[in-house]
């Protein structure tokens, strides 16, 4: 028996304590919303995620804690991992928080993703015009993860993980003549042999030019400078993206909330709709064939399983419909499986990841990742011989992993916002209906149900049949 913490009290976290009691664990929430549909399952403190001393009430007597949201603030998880281990890794909230880093560790990762630019880095790199002209401007940022700095001149990172979103280059005259505040040489931008210094001996160089051991930037963190521009920082290409796109808030931003379609300068200057523009993301809109997600695990002792490719369908940037019938190729399976095995090998990671592809062409590129057991993955509840959120269970007690293979053709329907005629669903054979407790709200996840057929012109039917009294997919 394992005394397992959840933070976040939502319909993932009423499913994963439901998966873990027959296993003989024991579950315990934290979420500051006190009506959550977790809560009528287990213990549940009703604080703020700020409030350190709940979360220490929390941990004690925990063997371990998990989450099913990923913006619990990573303070928060980071206090309590000083108590009780914590999987996901943290790290892997952070990366995940913002789409800008996400994106930036797809790319340092080899993982294709659509093209991308954003405000608050800096104004102009690579055709990103600045205001001043020539360089990077006074909040210019550098966003970095592994490999790259940990420290600029006093700027502190976490362990092995890079500068992070507030480490900066300040420039004063438009150019980078200075480098937290320290000068270069010619007072003149990035040149060859301009440096980035730090305090403790840790900056190598900028421009390839190798300084003494443990010394500075490592060999390829470096800002190329031909024009008196930053055309790289350390790797991270921004891209030059052409209309329409896609401007998206860079935290914080679910089931399409935070984001639209933006297809003039205008628009863009706009921001979303506020005039705000800081700490957003722009991406090329993509057209892409399908929406792929897949679904992985991986337990403390390094074992790994996959699901299958699900089908993803999305109505205003909420998922609708998932599909699992065997429409997917052994190749891009085999492209899926590499990527998110380059995702979790990076961050040491424990538990269920979901990563979100669109597909193109017969390619993946990777739009983001969730730390945590996913929508697109409730199917296997009832159409996987192991659910993700029991192989979530495993994972963090350190268990085996269970098969993650398909029983059938499976679909899962979301219940959005309003719920259909219970008793009409109930009467479809093999229709599984699962209820969160959550009163009606437009948008609101309200439920879902799962269909697993023995093929897939019997699984098309079953779901016309729920298309009858629902028509939300
Ligand atoms: P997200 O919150 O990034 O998962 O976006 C929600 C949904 O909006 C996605 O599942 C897509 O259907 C759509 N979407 C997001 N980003 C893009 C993009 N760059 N191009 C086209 N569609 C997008």
């Amino acid at each position: 028996m394992t005394n397992i913490g959840v933070l976040g009290a939502g319909q993932l976290g009423r499913m994963l304590a439901l998966a873990g009691y027959p296993l003989g664990h024991r579950f315990r929430f934290f979420d500051p919303a006190s009506d959550s549909p977790a809560s009528l399952l287990a213990d549940h403190l009703a604080f703020d995620y700020a409030d350190t001393s709940a979360l220490e009430q929390f941990a004690q007597g925990l063997d371990v804690v998990t989450y099913e949201f990923e913006n619990v603030p990573v303070e928060a998880v980071r206090h309590l991992e000083k108590f009780v281990p914590v999987y996901p890794p943290p790290i892997a909230l952070e990366k995940a928080q913002d789409r800008f880093v996400e994106k930036s560790f797809f790319r340092e990762l080899g993982i294709p993703t659509p093209k991308y630019s954003t405000d608050g880095f800096a104004k102009r790199i690579n055709g990103y015009e600045t205001d001043e002209g020539n360089g990077l401007e006074a909040d210019a940022r550098i966003v970095s993860t592994d490999g790259f700095a940990k420290r600029i001149s006093g700027y502190e990172t976490d362990e092995g993980n890079g500068l992070e979103a507030d480490a900066r280059i300040v420039s004063t005259d438009g150019f980078a003549k200075r480098i937290s505040g320290y000068e270069t040489d010619e007072g003149n931008g990035l040149e060859a042999d301009a440096r980035i210094v730090s305090t403790d001996g840790f900056a190598k160089r900028i421009s390839g030019y190798e300084t003494d051991e443990g010394n500075g930037l490592e060999a390829d963190a470096r800002i190329n400078s031909t024009d008196g521009f930053a055309k790289r920082i350390s790797g991270y290409e921004t891209d030059e993206i052409e209309f329409p796109v896609v401007l998206k808030t860079r935290r914080m931003g679910y089931d399409g909330k935070g984001q639209m379609v933006v297809s003039s300068q205008a628009g863009l200057e706009n921001g979303l709709g506020n005039g705000e523009t800081d700490g957003l993301i722009i991406e090329e809109f993509v057209p892409f064939d399908r929406e792929l997600s897949i679904i992985c695990v991986r337990n403390r002792s390094g074992e790994t399983k996959f699901y299958p490719l699900i089908e993803n369908q999305h109505r205003d940037g909420i998922l609708r419909l998932s599909l699992v019938t065997g429409n997917v190729s052994a190749d891009l399976q085999g492209q899926a499986e590499e990527y998110a095995t380059r995702v979790m090998s990076a961050l040491n990671y424990i538990g269920v990841l979901t990563i979100e592809f669109f597909e193109k062409g017969g390619r993946l590129l990777a739009n983001e990742m969730a730390p945590r057991v996913h929508n697109s993955g409730h199917w296997t509840i009832e159409g996987a011989v192991t659910s993700q959120f029991e192989n979530q269970v495993r994972a963090v007690t350190d268990a085996s992993l269970g098969s993650t293979s398909p029983l059938g053709a499976c679909a899962m329907v979301n219940l959005v916002g309003t719920l259909p005629d219970v008793e009409f669903i109930l009467k479809i054979e093999g229709a599984h209906l699962h209820l969160y407790d959550k009163a009606p709200r437009p948008k609101r996840k309200l439920g879902h149900i799962t269909l697993v057929e023995k093929d897939v012109e019997m699984l098309y039917e079953k779901l016309n049949e729920i298309r009858k009294v629902y028509d939300q997919f």
